[in-house]
């Protein structure tokens, strides 16, 4: 276990996420309600930071952010946080979706009962004595059993919602265009991949998508007014208020295109008072309480601490807001690729001229591409930390590069290069000048790192320790050139590979890589440079194999 690290808590949390705390054993501070500058002045003290939605986690907060390496916010929306400037700090930010799927979910089934049972309006028309008790037909409703069901968005509530409206005897039916399989929950669930045909078909349709443009009104005036729905249609919005255009349902309503909406979010929050939602009977709102329940406020603490336990005590990422899906608690398999990419991206940083314009990587095998994205980045992570200020991390390296101009590429190679088998990975960085250079490694069964080939040159070695790079003319003194220059400077060859190719000129050019016991000085490096034949001399640290 971890210790010394200190966890600053800047928003009140449900108990039981603080008894998690306790019992990792880690330091943690409750400091609720600080301002700007006094947030600002805490966090450079404390390794992790908590919050709910109180605490404003400004530019100005995170300006010199100290040893503060994760920020956790127990909720799902990330306003109060400004991500730029985490990312560019190399502060992780994690949020917990996942503890307020099971209330959302239940949530958006209460609006679809409450909406077909119009058990808010009788409701309201019996306590206010406004009804007719003879005529209490006018609120009879619609059965749900039977109906069928359009769920938009098949992730975590969707799927949620999806389970439990079969449960109720819908029919249910799937949109999702980032759902490959052509059905859902062990086939009961039939997935429509064309939008239209999709909700023509549908009594209810109900929305668990992320915001933004691509989800930006997905039901909009003229799939609403335009007859491309039945007229009997109920629309439930528990996900984004923008997902659906709020104006056009109102009006489809009164003009009885469909027969409801019920609504937990709003383009606005709150909604204008005038909102055309509200003089209409058959509409159901809630002011953004999907996530409201205490089984829910108990699972985002407990979520939020357990999430911060277990990044500071092995680097596990749950739930990564600004992490670009990189994976960092490897299973061993995975955890000597990933040792291999870091080897590789450092020995391409000594081999290779600054300024890069360009890092790809390519994988093949089972395992390397499942992680290419968390390969890249440490990668990328070696090849530029010699050249940046400290502090370049796999969170912010991809933002650093991209500030940078340099490019970073995965590309997933259904097989593996010429002659190779196993998990390859290559990686080439093309330099300011238009040249690059590659790197192909793999790790075997015994999960060590192995360089395989440097751009032509084939080898087969583990990279650690003390290594050069010697590039030369192939031809005869050289190798004992090199020897006697190390042996001159009382510095042990440990290891040695010399490779030979064959240039497009028809003249042969060798490459050596070595490992030495000791780390050579600069002036035996300059000594090697100046030997006839040799063309380029480069050192590179490694760490010793694990
Ligand atoms: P999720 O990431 O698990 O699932 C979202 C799904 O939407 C994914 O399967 C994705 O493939 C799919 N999707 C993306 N673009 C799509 C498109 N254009 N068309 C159809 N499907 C698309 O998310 P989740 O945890 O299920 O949350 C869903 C939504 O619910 C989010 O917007 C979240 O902010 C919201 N939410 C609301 C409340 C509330 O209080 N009302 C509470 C929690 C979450």
């Amino acid at each position: 276990m971890a210790t010394g690290q200190r966890i600053l808590v800047a928003d009140k949390l449900a108990v039981e996420g603080l008894e998690a705390l306790k019992a990792s054993g880690m330091e943690y501070v409750e400091k609720i309600g600080l301002k700007e500058d006094e947030l600002a002045a805490e966090v450079p003290n404390f390794d992790a930071l908590i919050v709910r939605s109180g605490a404003k986690v400004t530019e100005k907060v995170l300006a010199n952010p100290g040893k503060l390496r994760v920020i956790a916010r127990a909720g799902v929306g990330v306003d109060n946080i400004h991500l730029p400037t985490a990312t560019a700090k190399g502060i992780l930010v994690l949020n917990t979706a996942a503890a307020s799927t099971l209330s959302t979910a239940e949530h958006a089934l209460a609006l679809m009962y409450a909406l077909a049972r119009k058990i808010p309006a009788a409701n309201q028309g019996l306590r206010t004595g406004a009804l007719d008790w003879k005529k209490r037909a006018i609120y009879q409703g619609t059965q749900l059993a039977g109906k069928t069901l359009g769920v938009v968005g098949l992730g975590r509530i969707g799927q949620t919602v999806a389970v439990r409206a079969l449960a109720m005897d819908m029919t249910v039916l799937g949109y999702d265009p980032y759902f490959q399989s052509a059905t859902a929950l062990d086939g009961r669930v039939t997935v429509v991949k064309d939008f239209e045909e999709f909700l023509k078909q549908l009594d209810v349709i109900t929305f668990h998508v992320p915001g933004g443009a691509e989800t930006k009104h997905l039901l909009n005036r003229d799939r609403l007014l335009g007859g491309k729905v039945k007229p009997n249609l109920l629309v439930i919005n528990d996900s984004r208020g923008e997902v659906v255009d709020e104006y056009a349902i109102a009006e489809a309503i009164k003009e009885k295109k469909i027969a409801g909406a019920a609504l937990d979010v709003f383009d606005k929050e709150p909604p204008p008072a005038d909102s055309p939602l509200y003089g209409l009977e058959n509409v159901v709102v809630t002011p953004h309480l999907g996530a409201s329940t205490d089984e829910a406020q108990t699972a985002v603490s407990v979520d939020a601490c357990t999430a911060i336990i277990a990044y500071l005590n092995s680097g596990e990422i749950r739930g990564a807001v600004n992490a670009g899906g990189i994976k960092l608690d490897l299973p061993p398999d995975e955890a000597a690729l990933a040792d291999l990419a870091r080897r590789i991206g450092a020995l391409l940083s000594g081999y290779s001229e600054g300024g890069f314009k360009n890092l790809t990587l390519r994988a093949s095998g089972n395992k390397a591409p499942k992680v290419m994205n968390t390969l890249l980045r440490l990668a990328a992570v070696e090849l530029l930390k010699p050249h940046m200020a400290p502090g370049v991390n796999v969170i912010n390296v991809e933002h650093l590069a991209r500030e940078r101009g340099i490019e970073l590429v995965q590309i997933h190679e259904p097989a593996p290069p010429q002659g190779l088998v196993g998990e390859i990975i290559s990686v080439r960085v093309t330099q300011a000048d238009g040249n690059s250079h590659r790197i192909i490694g793999t790790a075997y069964a015994d999960r060590l790192p192995r360089v395989l080939r440097i751009d032509d040159f084939n080898m087969d070695m583990i990279p650690e320790g003390h290594m050069v790079i010697i590039v030369n003319k192939d031809q005869p003194g050289v190798i004992g050139t090199v020897g006697t220059t190390f042996g001159d400077a009382a510095v042990n060859i440990a290891d040695m590979v010399i490779s030979r190719a064959i240039q497009k000129d028809g003249g042969a050019q060798a490459l050596m890589l070595i490992k030495t016991d000791q780390q050579p000085a600069e002036a035996v490096i300059n000594r090697l440079k100046a030997r006839p034949g040799i063309l380029v001399v480069r050192t590179v640290e490694l760490p010793k194999r694990a």
